[in-house]
C-alpha cells in the first residue's frame, strides 16, 4: 500500500500528491492527522471549516469504497504508525511552505526514514513553486509587478484526475472528532461551507458572469464582486489548476476585451497568493519579524483600549467598524476593507501590525499565514512591495469612495441604519450633539485622523532615523 497524507489539500481532484500516489500500482491509504501542535495555533472558526471539509472528503472516499483515516496525534508519530500498520513503503504529501509546516514535515521525514519508509513530496498548492520564479539575483521577488509578469507568462499545468475506486485501499477509520472533542468553543462567526462541492459551485457561478465584472466591482464591499473562494483556497477544497482552467475557459467565452481584462485582473489576484507563498517560503521569520526593517525600531503605541475598540468595531469610523464587525459575523472581510482596517490599526492607532495579525488569525476562516502576514506587513509599511510609509488611508474618504451609499456600513453597523450616507461619511465632522441626535448608540471617533496621520509619519521618520 501507499499512504497519501492530506493536509491543506482536502479534495480528491486536481491533487498532484494524491494522483502521484494513485499512479503507483498499490492501493492508496488516505490519511489526515489532527496534530495537537498544529491545533494549538488554530481557532474555532477555522477548525469548524476544517472538520466540515474532512467530513466531505471522507464521504467522497466512502462513496469510492475507501475511507479517510483521521488520526489525532503528533504527525511524526501518527504518519509512520499508519504507514507501518498498512505495510506501506512510501508516504506522499503535498508541500506546505510555512516555517512551522516545514519543521513538522522534516520531523515526519526523519521518523519515516527510521522505519525505512520513503517520503515523497510534491508541489501542488501553487502553480509555480517557491524558487521557480526568481529575479536575476536572489531567490524570490520582493516586488509583485515583476513576479506577476513572469507568473502570467508561464505555462500552467492541467488539473489531475480524481483517483478511481480501484486505486484506493478498502480501509475504514474512526469517526471524525467534533469541535468540542478537540476542545474548541463554537465559533462566533457563521462559518462558510467549505467543501469541494461548494467550491465548484462557486467557481461555476463566478466564472459564468461575475468574473467579467470583477475588475469594476472588486473594490466595492457592498457588491458581491469578488469570488469568496479564499476559504476554499486555504483548505484546498478547490485546486489551483482547476480554478485557473475555469478562468481560462471564461476568458475564451468572453465577448469583449474588457471582459478578458477582467478575467486577467482576477488571475492577477491569484498570483498575489503565490507571490506571498514564495516570500514566506524564503522568509519564514516574517511571521513575527518585519520584512523590511528600518534603522531604528518602530515605536508602536501600546493602547489596549484602542485595540479593544478596533476589535469590537466601535472606533467611531463607520467603514472600519463595519469591516471589523463583518469579520466577527462572517469570518471573512472584503479585501478593500481589510486594507483599511489594517491601515487604521497601524497608522491611526499606531499599533504594531502583529496585534492585528493575531486578531485576524483568530477570526478569519480563510486565515493563510502567507497572505495574512503579507497583507499586514504591506499595510504596516514593513512589507515587501514598496508601500511608502507616508501613504495613510483616510477612512472617511475611502468610505465615501467605496461605499458611497453606505449600504455596506448600514448592513454591519445597525446603529447607523437610519442615518443618511452624508452623515455617515461626515461622522467625524459632526458636532457631538448632532451625532447624539442621529445615532445615539454609535460612538464618536476615538482618534482624530488628521492628527494621527501626522504622528504616524513622524513615527516612521524616527524609525528611518530622519528626525
Ligand atoms: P478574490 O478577490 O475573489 O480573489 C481570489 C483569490 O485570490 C483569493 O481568494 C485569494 O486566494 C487571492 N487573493 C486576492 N487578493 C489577494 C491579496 N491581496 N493577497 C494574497 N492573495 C490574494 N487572504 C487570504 O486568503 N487569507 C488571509 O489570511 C488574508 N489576510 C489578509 C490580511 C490583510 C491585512 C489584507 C490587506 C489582505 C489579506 N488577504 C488574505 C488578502 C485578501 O484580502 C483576501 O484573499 C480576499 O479578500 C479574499 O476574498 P475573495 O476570495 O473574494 O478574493
Amino acid at each position: 500500500m501507499i499512504v497519501h497524507w492530506h493536509r491543506r489539500d482536502l479534495r480528491p481532484g486536481d491533487n498532484r500528491g494524491l494522483a502521484r500516489a494513485a499512479s503507483a500500482d498499490e492501493p492508496v491509504v488516505p490519511l489526515f492527522v489532527l496534530d495537537p501542535s498544529v491545533l494549538e495555533h488554530a481557532s474555532p472558526v477555522r477548525v469548524a471549516c476544517l472538520l466540515e471539509a474532512l467530513e466531505s472528503l471522507r464521504s467522497w472516499y466512502d462513496a469510492h469504497g475507501s475511507d479517510l483515516l483521521v488520526v489525532r496525534d503528533e504527525a511524526s508519530a501518527a504518519v509512520p504508525r499508519v504507514a507501518t500498520a498498512h505495510d506501506a513503503a512510501t508516504v506522499v504529501w503535498n508541500e506546505d511552505y510555512s516555517g512551522l509546516a516545514r519543521e513538522r514535515d522534516q520531523a515526519v521525514r526523519a521518523a519515516l526514514a527510521d522505519e525505512g519508509i520513503t517520503a515523497e513530496s510534491v508541489h501542488d498548492a501553487v502553480h509555480h513553486e517557491p524558487g521557480s520564479i526568481t529575479p536575476n539575483q536572489g531567490d524570490h521577488y520582493s516586488v509583485f509587478s515583476y513576479f506577476w509578469k513572469k507568473w502570467r507568462d508561464r505555462d500552467k499545468r492541467a488539473p489531475a484526475d480524481e483517483p478511481e475506486s480501484s486505486d484506493l485501499a478498502a480501509v475504514s477509520g474512526d469517526p471524525i472528532p467534533t469541535l468540542a472533542d478537540l476542545g474548541f468553543d463554537e465559533p462566533e462567526a457563521t462559518p462558510p461551507t467549505v467543501t469541494t462541492a461548494a467550491a465548484r459551485e462557486r467557481v461555476a457561478d463566478f466564472c459564468s458572469g461575475p468574473i467579467y465584472e470583477y475588475a469594476a466591482l472588486r473594490d466595492y464591499p457592498a457588491e458581491s464582486g469578488t469570488s469568496r473562494l479564499s476559504p476554499h483556497l486555504k483548505w484546498g477544497t478547490i485546486g489551483p489548476r482547476e480554478l485557473y482552467a475555469a478562468t481560462e475557459r471564461a476568458a475564451d467565452r468572453a465577448e469583449r476585451d474588457a471582459d478578458r481584462e477582467s478575467v486577467r485582473e482576477f488571475q492577477r489576484q491569484l498570483a498575489w497568493r503565490e507571490f506571498y507563498a514564495h516570500v514566506l517560503a524564503f522568509n519564514p521569520n516574517t511571521v513575527t519579524e518585519d520584512f523590511s526593517g528600518y534603522d531604528n525600531e518602530i515605536d508602536w503605541r501600546d493602547d489596549p483600549d484602542a485595540l479593544e475598540a478596533w476589535k469590537a468595531g466601535t472606533t467611531g469610523y463607520p467603514i472600519i467598524d463595519a469591516g471589523m464587525r463583518q469579520l466577527r459575523a462572517d469570518g471573512w472581510m472584503h479585501n478593500r476593507v481589510r486594507m483599511l482596517v489594517a491601515s487604521f490599526l497601524t497608522k491611526d492607532l499606531l499599533t504594531d501590525w502583529r496585534a492585528g495579525y493575531a486578531w485576524f488569525r483568530e477570526k478569519l476562516a480563510d486565515h493563510d499565514t502567507a497572505n495574512d502576514v503579507g497583507g499586514w506587513q504591506w499595510a504596516g509599511s514593513t512589507g515587501t512591495d514598496a508601500q511608502p510609509y507616508f501613504r495613510v488611508f483616510n477612512p472617511m474618504k475611502q468610505g465615501r469612495e467605496y461605499d458611497p451609499d453606505a449600504e455596506y456600513i448600514r448592513e454591519y453597523v445597525p446603529e447607523l441604519a437610519d442615518a443618511t450616507a452624508a452623515d455617515i461619511h461626515g461622522w467625524h465632522d459632526l458636532e457631538p450633539a448632532e451625532r447624539e441626535r442621529i445615532a445615539p448608540d454609535y460612538p464618536g471617533p476615538i482618534v482624530d485622523h488628521a492628527e494621527r496621520r501626522d504622528r504616524a509619519i513622524e513615527l516612521f521618520e524616527r524609525a528611518r532615523g530622519e528626525s
